[in-house]
Parts: C-alpha cells; sequence; structure tokens
C-alpha cells in the first residue's frame, strides 16, 4: 500500500488546512473546510480532487467551505454525530469509535468533547496519522467552550494512549503563544526549554510548527502533564486531583 501524501497550507489568519491524498484510489480528503477558495488553490497546485470532508467541529472556523467545495466536486461530507445540525452539507455521521475505511486505510473516530460538545478526531490507525483540530495543539489545547476542564481531559487523555510516534496535525498555529505559556507552568523541564527555542527559531522564519508527535507532547505540553510532580508543585497543588490540575493550568492560559 502507497503512503498517503499530505498537503498542509495556512488559510484564514492562523488556521491549518490539511489535504490527505491516497495515491492509489486518488480520493483526497480536505481536514475540516477553513476556507473553500485556500483548499481549492491547494487541490490545483497537487492536480488533486476533493473527494471528503472530513469535519471535527461545528465552528466556522472549520466549516464555513463546507458547501462551497460541496458545490464544485460533490465530496462527501463527514461529521461528528452530535454536532450533525450546525454542520453544513452533512452526508454521514460518526460517533466515538466508529470505523471506516479511506480507500484501504483504516480510520476510527475518537470523540473529545470539551473545546465543543461533539468535537472528533479523525484516527489513521495504520499510517499512524491524528487530526485532533482544536482539540490538541502542539504545547496546548483548545478552549472550553461547550464542557467542563474534566471532560476535556479526560479527552486528552484517549489521545494520550495513542503509539508514541503517532504524527499529530492540529488546527491552528498558536504554538509559540502555547511555547511562552508552556515555560510558566513547566520552567525547569528541559526538553520543554529546547523546544520552545527551535520554536522561537521556526516561527521567526515564518515556518509552520505543524505535525508534532505523541511522544513529544507528552513530554512538553502541560495540558497532558497535569499529573507531573514538578508542576504539580510549581502550582502549590501537589494534593489536588489531575483534573483539577489540569483545570487551572487551562483558567491560566485563559488569562496568559
Ligand atoms: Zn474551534
Ligand atoms: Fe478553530
Amino acid at each position: 500500500m502507497k503512503p498517503l501524501d499530505l498537503d498542509v497550507f495556512l488559510c484564514r489568519t492562523d488556521n491549518f488546512g490539511v489535504l490527505v491524498h491516497d495515491p492509489e484510489t486518488g480520493l483526497t480528503a480536505s481536514i475540516d473546510a477553513p476556507d473553500a477558495d485556500a483548499v481549492i488553490a491547494a487541490a490545483d497546485r497537487r492536480g488533486w480532487t476533493i473527494s471528503h470532508i472530513f469535519t471535527t467541529h461545528h465552528h466556522t472556523d472549520h466549516v464555513e467551505g463546507n458547501l462551497a467545495l460541496k458545490e464544485k466536486y460533490g465530496c462527501e461530507i463527514i461529521g461528528p454525530i452530535n454536532e450533525a445540525v450546525a454542520i453544513p452539507g452533512l452526508d454521514m455521521t460518526m460517533s466515538d469509535d466508529d470505523t471506516f475505511l479511506f480507500g484501504e486505510h483504516p480510520v476510527r473516530v475518537i470523540e473529545t468533547p470539551g473545546h465543543t460538545a461533539g468535537h472528533i478526531c479523525y484516527h489513521f490507525t495504520d499510517d499512524k496519522l491524528l487530526f485532533a483540530a482544536d482539540t490538541l495543539f502542539a504545547l496546548g489545547c483548545g478552549r472550553l467552550f461547550e464542557r467542563p476542564p474534566a471532560d476535556m481531559w479526560h479527552s486528552l487523555q484517549k489521545l494520550a494512549v495513542l503509539p508514541d510516534e503517532t504524527a499529530i496535525y492540529f488546527g491552528h498555529e498558536y504554538t509559540l503563544s502555547n511555547a511562552r505559556f508552556a515555560l510558566t507552568i513547566d520552567p525547569d523541564n528541559e526538553r520543554l526549554k529546547a523546544r520552545a527555542a527551535e520554536i522561537e527559531a521556526l516561527r521567526a522564519e515564518g515556518r509552520f510548527t505543524i505535525p508534532t508527535t505523541l511522544a513529544l507532547e507528552k513530554e512538553t505540553n502541560p495540558f497532558l502533564r497535569a499529573g507531573d510532580p514538578a508542576i504539580r508543585r510549581n502550582l502549590l497543588m501537589e494534593t489536588k486531583t489531575n483534573e483539577e490540575v489540569f483545570a487551572e493550568i487551562r483558567k491560566r492560559k485563559d488569562n496568559f
């Protein structure tokens, strides 16, 4: 089986567009549709035709291109069952642990409520790719608009058990601000300090920080590290639950 071919581009201001192309079948999925013109331009550059949109959640910056892309390509739109009414042009709904094939590539849906109540991530299990949108960012996690912190913590734990080498594609280029914040929570983490320096350099050159890996996030992302003794000591929360520590980190980021 030939490997999938990915194309990543920035759209709107800080949203990532991602196209996933299967050279075997010619299928091309757009992960969300932040901006129809940007998606079409990327597809044209590669000579690809959009066959699917894999929607993660209902926010405008993830679905605004749905109808225009459907009009142009007649593509099939897949999305979360718990947000079905809010997603334009939806053809097929998915819930937790549903699986389907993209060409011959197995995909598993993981429900990750938190940022929104019905947010889903797409895990290409054999390809070791995760499209995490606004649930898990490089060094960050999505803001909690529709669910309490404990739900998001639980959702992140569902991602944390995937294979360490999983490549994670996320929804926004927020990494520089996330890195600066992470250093306030976990200031003595040597891996985080090194990574933050790399990110400063990448962004100074205008380069993207996508993708990341699960191994790297587990070592450096404070939102996955609420159980870490040094972080707990730093926050004076050594006797609190992981959910409480996570909630405190999320609150501090909201005010950062
Ligand atoms: Zn969002
Ligand atoms: Fe977003």
